[in-house]
């Protein structure tokens, strides 16, 4: 699908720990127009690398509405569960370059820990000279510093984030042996050479901790935008946590809804089939239209 000339390649990643709801229609809109309209290709990967919450129910029943709502996706569809030697390579370089430490800490011994400016739980650095002989190492953590870590969003602006102060030493494999999502996430962009990521603005404050993961393993930085996200009335996101509701069987008005949310230009007749919905929203995609955030980034 990618125009000669082109080298753009976008990506919509759904966690499988239930079906497509609102929340998630816009981001895979957001992304697979942003893609299109650059003439782009646009890959679909399933984050199922938190395997407990998700299934394989889930898996199928996602990429199924994706089809019936009239996405294409480039290539085939990859799935986290099946790429931990990926994962277990990025680790491993970060432990020999000093980087990665053992952490002992427990649940409770961390809740003592300060909240940071983004209500994150700020790990304090207990382990990152090493651990007693008698503790048993649980999670893996990334050693971070003080330097600020700046990005240009292309809707939300300039962001900087201090790691060490705001954040600490975070997580790359977790205390029940899986990676962690900020892990997964650096080496997937990467190894699928994803050029420009376009995702949920409660991603906002993740991204200088991939910026972070990038730069340790030698990778490029994408491009943001991080879009705005439905909340609820409650100030919660929309998601299936809050109780979001399936997509209706019908695409097209939700798909027009999706599309006036992300603050898009209405199309002058309503189209006629979803095929006629997807060139125009291709051609007319606006980045410059989408309305600000409305909401805080939720710590993830
Ligand atoms: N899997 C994440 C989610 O569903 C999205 C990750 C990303 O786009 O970087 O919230
Ligand atoms: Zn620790």
């Amino acid at each position: 699908m990618t125009r000669r000339g082109t080298t753009y390649r976008g990506r919509f990643a759904p966690s499988p720990t239930g079906t497509l709801h609102f929340g998630s229609l816009i981001a895979a809109l957001a992304s697979y127009c942003d893609a299109r309209a650059a003439g782009g290709a646009w890959l679909v990967r399933i984050e199922d690398v938190d395997e407990p919450r998700s299934s394989d129910q889930a898996t199928s029943a996602i990429l199924a509405t994706l089809e019936a709502y009239g996405f294409e996706w480039d290539g085939e569809v990859v799935r986290q569960s099946r790429r931990g030697a990926l994962y277990d390579e990025a680790l491993e370089r970060l432990v020999a370059q000093g980087e990665a430490f053992a952490c002992t800490c427990t649940r409770r011994e961390l809740e003592a820990g300060r909240l940071g400016p983004g209500g994150e739980r700020v790990y304090p650095g207990t382990c990152r000279d090493g651990i007693a002989s008698e503790r048993e190492a649980r999670a893996w953590r990334l050693r971070v510093t003080d330097e600020a870590i700046a990005f240009r969003d292309r809707l939300q602006g300039w962001h900087e984030q201090r790691l060490e102060r705001e954040i600490g030493d975070f997580i790359i494999r977790r205390a029940d042996g899986l990676f962690a999502y900020q892990l997964a996430v650096v080496v997937d962009d990467a190894a699928q050479g994803i050029t420009h990521v376009v995702r949920g603005a409660d991603l906002l404050a993740s991204t200088p901790r991939q910026i972070w993961l990038q730069r340790r393993l030698g990778l490029t930085t994408p491009s943001y935008l991080h879009h705005p996200v439905a909340i609820l009335a409650s100030g919660e996101k929309l998601s299936k946590q809050t109780g979001a509701a399936p997509l209706p069987i019908d695409p097209l008005p939700t798909l027009l809804q999706a599309w006036s949310f992300l603050g898009q230009r209405e199309p002058p007749a309503r189209p006629a089939s979803v095929g006629e919905f997807w060139s125009w929203a291709h051609r007319m995609w606006t980045p410059s239209d989408l309305p600000p955030v409305t909401m805080l980034p939720s710590p993830r």
